[in-house]
């Protein structure tokens, strides 16, 4: 898009000035709140020209208004090399639009073994039911991929590190297998967010995040986006917006506000979880920790050559131990909060049991996510610390 300033800046100097072009802005710093279905045409000249060309400014609320083309312009030129981004209003609603847009009737999907599971529960019904068949695979056997791409595979979706258990892809790989062999590469990029790993300058096709989680930042609103390389771009808008899918101005106006601060709270999370995630490792509670950033991982030589940093997010596996426990040490943490998501400033737990299809995932005793708010690190250790002493009992 154009509009673009920020030129070769870093990727922090470019979150402050992505999207905030003058004549949305009108001279204050954010671009005010356009709450719109209609948009009224002054002429019949204006009316015909808009009609000719809807993107040439205001048409129709559901086409955006400058709100949300200066969160969306701001999300792409997060991403180097990138043609536009699409807004949804949840994160599940921006990955239902990459598959509709990636696949069709008869079709054949690649999915990793440890995506989101919302994201399976979606293959195994709406997209079974227009007929197309997913078949998973090792997230980190990337080499054993081409074997399974049949005549009618039509996409391969990775997600990396993967939900719960954060196997780490090797994303550039996979990406220009799915160029050669014409197929569209998906990547769920939530975890890292363009900051952390820019997914369309790796090769990637349609890169999706949940907004809701780092760059609405405050656990206040739902909110997806994809953005799509150049190829992949115009058929990827054409089918959001023939699904209508569109994202309200209020929550475009928080995940703007949320962006603006992503680099710095980005960077207190992930220097808080890889310090907690260190600490943990020696509790005798825990069996593993799961956790790339740490040397030792399996994952770790691959984030550590494609990320630009940690994010908030890891998982423990616990030693054998029953349910009473579990909840002794879950119920009485001070500072985490047990619920779903992530991306807050406020640290959560959540006990998880992956599931699994195409490869393993056995541990022997309950298992634990948990996100890094912005409390100080050194409370957040001594409350988990504490934590798992009651799990011991
Ligand atoms: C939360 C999440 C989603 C879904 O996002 P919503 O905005 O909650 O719909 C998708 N992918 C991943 C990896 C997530 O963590």
């Amino acid at each position: 898009m154009s509009g673009d300033k920020s030129g070769g800046d870093a990727p922090a100097t470019k979150l402050v000035h992505a999207g905030r072009r003058p004549e949305w802005t009108h001279g204050v710093v954010n671009p005010p709140v356009y709450r719109a279905s209609t948009c009224l045409f002054e002429t019949l000249d204006a009316y015909e020209a808009a009609s000719r060309n809807p993107d040439a400014g205001l048409y129709y609320g559901r086409r955006g208004t400058p709100t949300q083309w200066a969160l969306a312009e701001a999300l792409t030129e997060m991403e180097p090399g990138a043609a536009g981004t699409h807004l949804f209003p949840s994160g599940v609603a921006a990955i239902a639009a990459a598959l509709m847009a990636a696949t069709s009737s008869g079709g054949h999907l690649l999915m990793a073994d440890n995506v989101y599971e919302p994201t399976r529960v979606m293959a195994k019904s709406v997209m079974a039911r227009i007929g197309v068949e997913t078949e998973y695979y090792d997230p980190t056997d990337s080499d054993g991929l081409a074997p399974l791409i049949r005549a009618n595979t039509q996409a391969i979706y990775m997600e990396s590190p993967g939900s719960l258990t954060f196997e780490v892809q090797d994303v550039p790989a996979i990406a220009a297998l799915a160029r050669e062999r014409g197929l569209v590469s998906i990547l769920d990029n939530t975890w890292a967010t363009p900051l952390l790993f820019p997914a369309i300058s790796h090769g990637v096709d349609l890169s999706v995040q949940s907004l809701t989680k780092y760059v609405v930042g405050h656990s206040d609103a739902l909110m997806g986006s994809v953005t799509a390389a150049p190829g992949a771009w115009q058929n990827f808008r054409n089918t959001a917006l023939r699904l209508g899918q569109t994202a309200a101005p209020d929550d475009c106006a928080l995940a703007l506000r949320g962006l603006r601060t992503l680099a710095i709270r980005m960077e207190r999370h992930g220097k808080t979880a890889l310090a907690l995630a260190e600490a943990l490792s020696n509790h005798p509670a825990v069996e593993r920790v799961i956790c790339p950033g740490l040397p030792g991982d399996p994952g770790h030589a691959l984030w550590k050559r494609d990320f630009s940093g940690y994010a908030s997010l890891f998982a423990i596996a616990l030693k054998p131990g029953d349910r009473k426990a579990l909840a002794a040490c879950v119920d009485g943490l001070r500072h985490f909060g047990m619920g779903f998501s992530f991306g807050g400033y406020e640290s959560l737990v959540l006990p998880v049991n992956p599931l699994r299809t195409a490869t393993r995932w056995q541990t022997d005793g309950p298992m634990l996510r948990i996100h890094c708010g912005l409390e100080d690190a050194d409370d957040l250790i001594a409350d988990m610390t504490a934590g798992l002493d009651r799990y011991l009992g």
